[in-house]
């Protein structure tokens, strides 16, 4: 409930303490203010899990299937229960404000975000994010839309400028916000880059339409360092600058508001909106305790001992949770993985597997036993355990065959990061690394106990502190080549057991904060170690101005003879009744802050899918990736998977859709193909977005050409047939319409089928070749007909010329499955008679 005198606490407060209010006071609180029972409220990352405040591996989090996954399911019920989890997360952590839903499109595969953010499509993101934030808010956190707006890649993201024709930004890239303020979303997070000149904190964009024509009442907060001005951006209607303490309003705004360059009244309006976000998450006393037992949500797990205050941030405190076997959230999450899996391709129906027909099975590939399941950047969390695609595979199929493995490619790459599985910390012995900060004079003024070596946000008290320290004792369970790594900013050293094979001073390069904290740049060597023989490795780095604390240890034995490694491969894949390959990303290739420069998989991944199909006829390809990747071999696989970045319930999912356990419920939300339409580098700091409104297979159907695979696609264990397709002969503009599309399951299983419905105007060369209106999921047993009711709102028939228009005259309706395979046409007359 939101108090009715927001006003008179704001009359409470003096200018400096309103605009204290509107700088955060660390990097993921807002602060505090007593004199009016302000709680601080804590913000955290994000869309695919809660990492709650700060990044500590030690307080694990649920890790939820990638943004394209959720979108992929075309589910808006699902993405609504993972929008609740999301929220259970939150409260677990003590956290008022998920940094999510990503609303920015997939302008281009290349995006290094693009696992982030939904579809390419702007109807489909806006009811997947719209649905998400209704289940996060249900249980009284808020939601985040964000980047506001054309942040669609990463290439100088700080500074670039997208240039975007009014009609575009409206009928595409604003779309999705426009949704989220639909849906009631409480903050809406002001991107980087800039708009049409003008940098986006700072942009007239965040009053008009989104504070006055939508009516969006929550918080506008920036992104992580966005705001650089004090009167500019507070003019502009941006609310709250984070991170804190420091920042640009402050003292600065107190003098502008001042000397009249800002009006109070405008100051106002910001505490205002910020007191009303506290009230809606329970950080105002008269607001309620936020929900955290929603009946309608009985599946998730809500853990009884969250009340506001035992999950309050003061505490931070983690509550406890019920034993991960067989736990509600987990089942949830198996279930979004089996219906995100998209099935592209499966010649001669060899999937699903049937268990009984198997004695032998090959999971080769790097990413079968050490997968992906999230993108690199703000949006990773620590998850508690994870269950890879050989051990789902393993489990499953336990008692009924035997399940091999072999790598068959070794990515090359960076070392992978010490952990407690393979070092030890050298001060108490037990598994971790143990970390120290360091005075000037190289005294321990700290230390602590870690289970990773690679800490974006060491403890300690870092004000203090010259030098952080990761020290490990390893034992090598080979003898020969080793990679070993460090990464930080400032002068990097590396010694093995007291000889310093590092030295270097490494330059900081870039503001980024995903950067800056989260990808430092590696110094990798190769030293040579003796089986069982243990050994110290430390790595410190100097702490200098701007270059946060982020420190890395990583050592890993230096790759495997490739020709051996792939041979191993082919033969194991040419012993066993089926094969399963599963390919990928790698952190390099799909991270926020940077783009990709190709679609192509790293590494021999290519080659290894293409020496196992020889092999083996009965071969499987799972693409374990955020977005699209290149399969020049894809004819040659007998079956082809697209399991996306699947979280921690990645390989069970998986293997209930290999086994048929579940249906391959995905259909894709993005072209898949091998080359990107649209560029991702600016040109002297401007991206022009010259295809308009002509982005994924909007971009494909005005070439001509045809992608990989289309957007929409996906097959499933049963196949349907489209019979009939009933629309209005007349619609009024303005008003929404009914389409009705009958189809009939003609196999042998039950199914769900994603009816599709677009619109077209072949006489209109402005408007997209056509464009998705609506769509609905159906289920039908074998041989069933059902009837899929599909709205197509009042929005799909407008246009925006200055205001939104209804062009009167013809428009071609057409239902199917992709946006190239529509076998049902009728025609709506749009006219006011
Ligand atoms: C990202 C945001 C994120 C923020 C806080 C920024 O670099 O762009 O998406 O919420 O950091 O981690």
């Amino acid at each position: 409930m939101i108090p009715d005198d927001l006003d008179h606490l704001v009359d409470k407060l003096d200018l400096e303490s309103k605009v204290r209010l509107l700088t955060g006071a660390t990097v993921w609180r807002t602060p505090a203010e007593p004199a009016i029972g302000l709680e601080p409220m804590v913000t955290s990352d994000g869309p695919a899990g809660v990492r709650g405040e700060g990044w500590d591996e030690r307080r694990t989090s649920l890790s939820l299937p990638s943004a394209t996954a959720l979108a992929a399911t075309w589910d808006e019920s699902l993405a609504q229960s993972i929008g609740e989890l999301l929220a259970v997360e939150a409260r677990r952590k003590g956290v008022h404000v998920v940094l999510a839903p990503t609303l920015n499109l997939h302008r281009s595969p290349l995006a290094g975000r693009h696992f982030e953010c939904y579809s390419e499509d702007p109807l489909l993101t806006g009811r997947i994010g719209a649905a998400v934030i209704r289940g996060i808010q249900s249980r009284g956190v808020a939601a985040t839309a964000k980047h506001y707006v054309a942040n669609d890649s990463e290439t100088d993201r700080l500074t670039l400028d997208a240039r975007v024709d009014e009609r575009t930004l409206r009928e595409v890239y604003l779309a999705p916000f426009e949704a989220a303020v639909q849906a009631g979303v409480w903050v809406v997070m002001s991107a980087y880059n800039g708009v049409n000149g003008v940098t986006m904190s700072e942009n007239e964009l965040l009053a008009e339409p989104l504070k006055g024509e939508w009516g969006f009442d929550g918080v506008v907060v920036s992104d992580w360092g966005a705001v650089r001005s004090a009167a500019a951006s507070a003019r502009a209607a941006q609310d709250l600058v984070m991170p804190g303490p420091d920042g640009p309003w402050g003292e600065a705004l107190v003098a502008a508001v001042r000397a009249g360059e800002v009006p109070e009244p405008a100051i106002d309006d910001k505490v205002r909106r910020l007191l009303r976000l506290a009230a809606r998450v329970g950080a105002l006393p008269c607001s309620p305790a936020p929900s955290t037992a929603d009946p309608s949500a009985g599946d998730l797990t809500a853990p009884a001992a969250l009340s506001p205050s035992a999950g309050s941030p003061t505490t931070g405190s983690v509550g406890d949770r019920p034993d991960r076997a067989e736990r509600p959230d987990r089942a949830l999450l198996r279930r979004t993985v089996a219906a995100s899996t998209v099935l592209l391709r499966n010649e001669g129906g060899l999937l699903p597997l049937v268990p009984a027909r198997l004695t032998r099975v090959a999971v080769i590939g790097p990413h079968a036993a050490r997968p992906r399941i999230q993108g690199g950047g703000s949006a990773g969390v620590y998850p508690e355990s994870l269950v890879t695609p050989l051990a789902g595979l393993r489990t499953a199929l336990n008692g009924h065959a035997e399940v091999h493995h072999a790598t068959g490619v070794a990515l090359g790459g960076l070392p992978a990061p010490l952990d407690a599985a393979n070092a030890r910390n050298p001060r108490t012995g037990e598994p971790g690394l143990l970390v120290r900060l360091l005075d000037a004079a190289g005294s321990e003024i700290y230390a602590e106990h870690r289970l990773t070596g690679r800490l974006p946000e060491p403890e300690g008290p870092i004000h203090r502190a010259a030098a952080v320290e990761v020290r490990a004792l390893v034992l090598p369970d080979r003898a020969g080549p080793w990679d070993v790594a460090a990464a930080g900013w400032g002068r990097l050293e590396l010694t093995v057991d007291g000889r310093v094979v590092i030295d270097e001073t490494v330059p900081r390069h870039t503001d980024d904060p995903a950067t800056v904290h989260l990808a430092p740049p590696y110094r990798t060597t190769r030293v040579t170690l003796e089986a069982d023989r243990q050994v110290e490795i430390v790595a410190r780095r100097e702490l200098v101005p701007g270059g946060g604390r982020a420190c890395v240890l990583a050592a890993a034995p230096a790759p495997a003879d490739a020709a051996a490694e792939l041979a191993a491969a082919v033969e194991l894949a040419g012993s066993c009744d089926v094969a399963v390959v599963v390919v990928g990303t790698t952190e390099q290739a799909e991270s926020e802050g940077v783009d990709r420069e190709t679609l192509a998989l790293p590494g021999g991944q290519d080659e290894l899918v293409r020496a196992v199909a020889a092999a083996n006829p009965a071969t499987v390809v799972v693409v374990n990736s955020g977005g699209p990747v290149a399969m020049p071999w894809r004819k040659e696989a007998a079956a082809v998977l697209v399991s996306w970045f699947p979280g921690e319930e990645g390989g069970n999912g998986l293997a209930d859709v290999l086994l048929g356990r579940a249906e391959p419920g995905g259909r894709l939300p993005t072209t898949w193909a091998d080359r990107a339409l649209a560029p991702t580098v600016p040109e002297q700091g401007v991206l022009e977005y010259a295809e308009g409104p002509h982005i994924g297979y909007r971009g494909w159907l005005r070439e001509q050409d045809s992608p990989a695979y289309w957007f929409g696609h996906g097959l499933g264990y049963t196949t349907w047939a489209y019979e009939g397709l009933c629309a209005p002969e007349r619609v009024a503009p303005g008003r929404p319409a009914l389409v009705r599309v009958t189809l009939r399951n003609t196999g042998r299983r039950a199914g769900r089928e994603v009816v599709q419905v677009y619109l077209a105007r072949p006489q209109d060369h402005e408007r997209p070749v056509r464009w998705l209106a609506g769509f609905a999921a159906v289920t039908a047993g074998p041989g069933e007909r059902v009837e899929a009711v599909v709205e197509v709102p009042a929005r799909a028939f407008q246009h925006w010329a200055g205001a939104w228009r209804t062009a009167e005259g013809e428009v071609s309706v057409l239902a199917g499955r992709s946006a190239a395979d529509l076998p049902l046409e009728a025609v709506i007359t749009v006219s006011y008679s």
